[in-house]
């Protein structure tokens, strides 16, 4: 077979094939992202990201494009009953965060859709077809066929690729192809959402809280964010007997919004829509070629504003494996290990999405009182994002630390540590290491590792090394810890060890 047109085919164009698209560009592969639709979708789901997923956004060299389009907040999430108790708080936290950035941000999706599309032409290697649908899949050993249809014109074509992703959302052609099944974690509830847009001189409006609120009342429940400038969001479950067709309409959503104390000289309603909020896994996320990103892997329900988060989180995972995969410097069995990873790390988040809609959607009255009183008895509760280690993988498993992400501090010279890792793996020492060290991890299958040494990395690291009575770590181009090494002969043997791994 001659050479593949492609290295990797990227199927989906919306948030998680967009930034795989942008990190695949930088490595230099030659990458084309096929998306069914003409444009950037109008619809906006994702209204929420984490401090993590900004710092990937910063690897992709798009931090800057993205904080002119998000919000840091440093408010939480309360969760507030019937009588307007308060029952838990998803903690907020002032500053930048362990990530060197807010924890928090919001945004209106179609400007971060643009702001990802606009940094995936930056690359010429990145070709993007848009109004171009993956029809057909078929992994012949060495490549993949994958045939094409334009929407435009009915026209078919076939194409190849080395490896194909699917970021195409929860109706993935990918994930048909790859066969397997799907992991019920047990919610499946339909939700409308409304998008409104306050008028600048609305009192009412402008006294709707800038932290984001679930309301646990069981008449119906209902989510509240202020998304970003005038622009809020209200999430409202259905109830039994409400009619799909009927609910969406102004004339049956304004007394739900009066609840909020708006009307209509207060906001204009943007949209309206009825989502079905899914709990799934896909098992598995790889066959041969054929690999699954985003929602074509997984769906949660959007109580923790963690859906498209967990898609971001694949795409690093997966961009430095299919990069080195690629290239020659890792064998194929990498790519297992996204899976093996990140199933069990996006199932934690999952798992508390559901644990926090039997909160939410609690519509029996007895039950929500109970609930109600259990809370009051012991005070509102105080809790964070989870913060699960990965599955088994690339890491090695010597010091708690390992598997879980590395933090973001600023360096000696002041510098975000990312800036200067770049797209590799890092060494950060609070010893000097000699030349011995620096090339233990000559391995791989052709050519060595790609490391960047830091060495006087500056009083934070060097406190978290102290905390964990370690003297270097060894942190990956997606800045999880891979070791922890006690002296200089740790570092050698852990560096070996990758070397192996990666084999
Ligand atoms: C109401 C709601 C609120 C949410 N809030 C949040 C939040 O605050 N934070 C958060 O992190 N997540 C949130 N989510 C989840 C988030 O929206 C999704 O997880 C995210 O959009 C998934 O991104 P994706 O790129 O994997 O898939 P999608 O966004 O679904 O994109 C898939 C793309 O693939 C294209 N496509 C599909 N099939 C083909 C094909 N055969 N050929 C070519 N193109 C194809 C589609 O046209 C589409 O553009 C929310 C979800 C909902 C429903």
């Amino acid at each position: 077979m001659a050479e593949p047109e492609f290295d990797v085919v990227v199927v989906g164009f919306g948030p998680v094939g967009a930034l795989l698209a942008n990190l695949l560009g930088r490595h230099g592969l030659r990458v084309l992202v096929l998306e069914r639709d003409a444009g950037i979708h109008p619809l906006p789901r994702a209204v929420h990201f984490d401090g993590e997923v900004m710092r990937v956004f910063q690897a992709a060299g798009l931090a800057g494009a993205v904080e002119d389009v998000a919000r840091p907040t440093s408010r939480g999430m309360h969760f507030v009953n019937a009588a307007g108790e308060t029952l838990m708080v998803r903690r907020g936290t002032d500053g930048p965060g362990p990530h060197g950035w807010a924890n928090n941000w919001y945004f209106h999706q179609p400007e971060l859709d643009a702001a990802l599309r606009t940094g995936a032409a930056r690359f010429a290697n990145v070709e993007v077809r848009l109004r171009h649908e993956a029809r057909a899949l078929r992994d012949a050993g060495d490549h993949v066929s994958v045939g094409i249809r334009s929407v435009a014109t009915g026209a078919s074509d076939e194409l190849t690729a080395r490896y194909v992703v699917g970021c195409d959302g929860a109706r993935s052609l990918v994930r048909d192809a790859v066969g397997g099944s799907m992991l019920d974690l047990g919610l499946h509830q339909p939700w409308l959402v409304v998008d409104v847009l306050a008028s600048p001189r609305s009192e009412p409006a402008r006294r709707l809280p800038d932290y984001t609120v679930q309301h646990c009342d069981p008449r119906r429940p209902m989510t509240r964010v202020h998304v970003k400038g005038l622009r809020h969001r209200f999430e409202i479950m259905l109830m039994p007997g409400d009619d799909e067709e009927e609910i969406v309409r102004p004339d049956r959503i304004w007394p739900m919004l009066a609840l909020h104390g708006i009307g209509p000289d207060d906001v204009r309603i943007e949209r309206s829509a009825i989502y079905t909020f899914h709990s799934l896994v896909a098992a598995p996320w790889r066959r041969g070629r054929l690999l699954l990103a985003g929602d074509s892997a997984h769906q949660t329900p959007p109580f923790l504003g963690q859906g498209m988060c967990a898609g971001i989180r694949d795409a690093s995972n997966l961009a430095w494996k299919l990069s080195m995969v690629v290239a020659g410097t890792a064998g194929e069995s990498l790519l297992d290990t996204c899976e093996t990873e990140r199933a069990p790390h996006v199932r934690a988040f999952i798992e508390l999405a559901v644990r926090l809609g039997a909160i939410i959607q609690a519509t029996d009255p007895a039950v929500a009182e109970a609930r109600d009183a259990e809370f009051r008895a012991r005070g509102p509760t105080m809790f964070d994002f989870p913060q699960p280690r990965l599955g088994p993988g690339i890491w090695m498993d010597g010091s708690p630390a390992c598997g879980d992400v590395f933090p973001q501090p600023r360096l000696a010279d002041g510098r975000r540590l990312d800036d200067v890792a770049g797209d590799r793996f890092a060494v950060l020492s609070a010893l000097p290491l000699d030349t011995r060290t620096r090339r233990a991890g000559g391995g791989g299958r052709r050519g060595g590792l790609d490391l960047a040494f830091i060495d006087a990395p500056g009083p934070a690291v060097e406190e978290w090394l102290a905390a964990r009575e370690a003297a270097a770590v060894i942190v990956r181009p997606d800045r999880y810890v891979f070791a922890v090494a006690g002296d200089e002969a740790g570092v050698r043997h852990a560096l070996e060890e990758l070397a192996s791994l990666l084999r």
